[in-house]
């Protein structure tokens, strides 16, 4: 109930900012003092004070300083309001503690070496925004230096938010989950992997042709030691351990994945019964292959075209420069939004399940249309494998709605950072304009 109370009577505050000394009523372009001071701030008179507190303590002259010597404040500001600022970096577990401080309301010693503060930003520790931006101020008041919140230029797009916390999720999630569960016991977390991951797809009964056992619940019983994972087929092994590999690499065109791909189907083909009854593995493979291929030189190379039209039209919108970018290492759905391996592992890991439940949902689709429509055809399979085909058709729908996905995403991350740049320039113009 005390949460009910309390939202109508911040609506309702009246405010007046220290800076400035306007009054109004609260809404998104206030900041609220947490140190328990009764002040309150604009956003962009608290950015224009920053930049004129760094200015001051930077620049020798502000008043008569070279075009382009404040670039390095600007930009730590574009870092400090940008809401989705890991979008731009690829940072490991350990570095996230490292910079937490800086980027976080913790204060930080104060360092007063502007040169070291310039380098750093030619340097360009992995991607990383300069380090110039080292002080958010102290109240006015009580004189602490954590004293209000992180202010944050962003469009609201629940689309972005999502594909950020997907990210941050992830960042936590797999670097944890694959240590502890790798360094555990490596190959019984891959095997159980794969197995989880072949479930998802293919019934029961074409799996245990597939790989050559009479029932696959013993697979789960040898799985339990590491005798019994011996004593399963090398064939059958290599099917289990090599899924999320082949999976991972089903659109890659590169030499050796092409190679990888090739060899493991072919053991799938070899494997299993030659005299099984229904829709055989060498036509799935066939089919999907025949799928991948279109996807390829279809909906990928649309995807490069589209990507490539963003990034000629946005490229300057990215703020700390294309550093990374200028090398031609970073492929051109990363360019505004990096994807690190633990975001790519999540995506591989669940693809099939996600595929499963997009299936089922197209059957019933299906079903319905069918039923709606009196069609009276009934498929050449049985419903298990009917089904299966819907999964295998939802993995490629899944992936399809996904890449659309990101493209939108990153369409949207550049209208932001667009946003966000001109936010900063403009108050950081303001303040220039009152030196002059
Ligand atoms: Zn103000
Ligand atoms: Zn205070």
């Amino acid at each position: 109930m005390a949460v009910f109370h309390f939202v109508p009577s911040l609506k309702k505050k009246r405010c007046i900012c220290w800076v400035c000394l306007e009054e109004s009523t609260y809404d998104s372009t206030w900041l609220l003092h947490t140190c328990g001071c009764n002040l309150q701030i604009h956003k962009r008179c608290y950015i224009k004070w920053l930049y004129q507190m760094h200015v001051e303590l930077f620049l020798s002259d502000p008043t008569n300083s070279p075009k382009g010597a404040d670039l390095p404040i600007i930009t730590s500001l574009k870092c400090l309001v940008d809401g989705h600022h890991d979008f731009m970096t690829t940072l490991s577990l350990t570095e996230i503690w490292d910079t937490r401080p800086i980027w976080g309301q913790k204060s930080v010693p104060f360092q007063n070496d502007y040169m070291l503060n310039l380098m750093s930003l030619y340097t360009k520790r992995n991607n990383h925004p300069p380090y110039v931006l080292l002080k958010f101020g102290e109240c006015p008041q009580c004189k602490k230096t954590t004293f209000i919140k992180r202010p944050t230029v962003t469009i609201h797009s629940l689309i972005l938010s999502l594909f950020y916390q997907w990210q941050k999720i992830t960042r936590y999630v797999i670097p944890l989950g694959v240590t502890s569960s790798f360094l555990l016991n490596p190959e019984k977390t891959s095997f159980d992997l794969g197995l989880w991951q072949l479930r998802c797809l293919f019934p029961e009964n074409i799996l245990r042709n597939m790989l050559n056992i009479s029932t696959t619940k013993a697979l789960d019983i040898y799985a339990q030691t590491e005798r019994g994972l011996l004593s399963i087929p090398l064939t059958s092994s290599v099917i289990i351990y090599g899924f999320l590999h082949y999976l991972s690499n089903i659109s890659n065109v590169s030499a050796n994945a092409i190679l990888f791909k090739w060899i493991y189907l072919n053991i799938v083909k070899t494997a299993g019964n030659k005299y099984y009854k229904g829709v055989g593995l060498p036509k799935i493979i066939l089919y999907s292959n025949l799928a991948t291929f279109c996807y390829n030189f279809t909906f990928k190379r649309f995807l490069d075209l589209m990507y490539k039209r963003l990034i000629r039209k946005g490229a300057e919108n990215l703020y700390h420069g294309d550093f990374e970018n200028a090398n031609q290492g970073v492929s051109v759905d990363e360019f505004f939004i990096k994807r690190s391996w633990y975001t790519v592992l999540a995506e591989k890991i669940i693809w099939p399940f996600v595929g499963k439940c997009t299936g089922s949902l197209l059957l019933n689709i299906f079903l319905w249309i069918q039923k709606r429509f009196g069609i009276e055809w009934s498929p050449n399979c049985s419903p298990s494998e009917f089904r299966m085909i819907f999964n295998i058709i939802g993995c490629g729908t899944a992936a399809v709605s996904w890449s659309s996905l990101k493209l939108y995403a990153n369409y949207r991350r550049c209208q932001e950072l667009e946003k966000i740049n001109h936010y900063v320039e403009e108050s950081c113009r303001e303040v220039q304009t009152e030196y002059a």
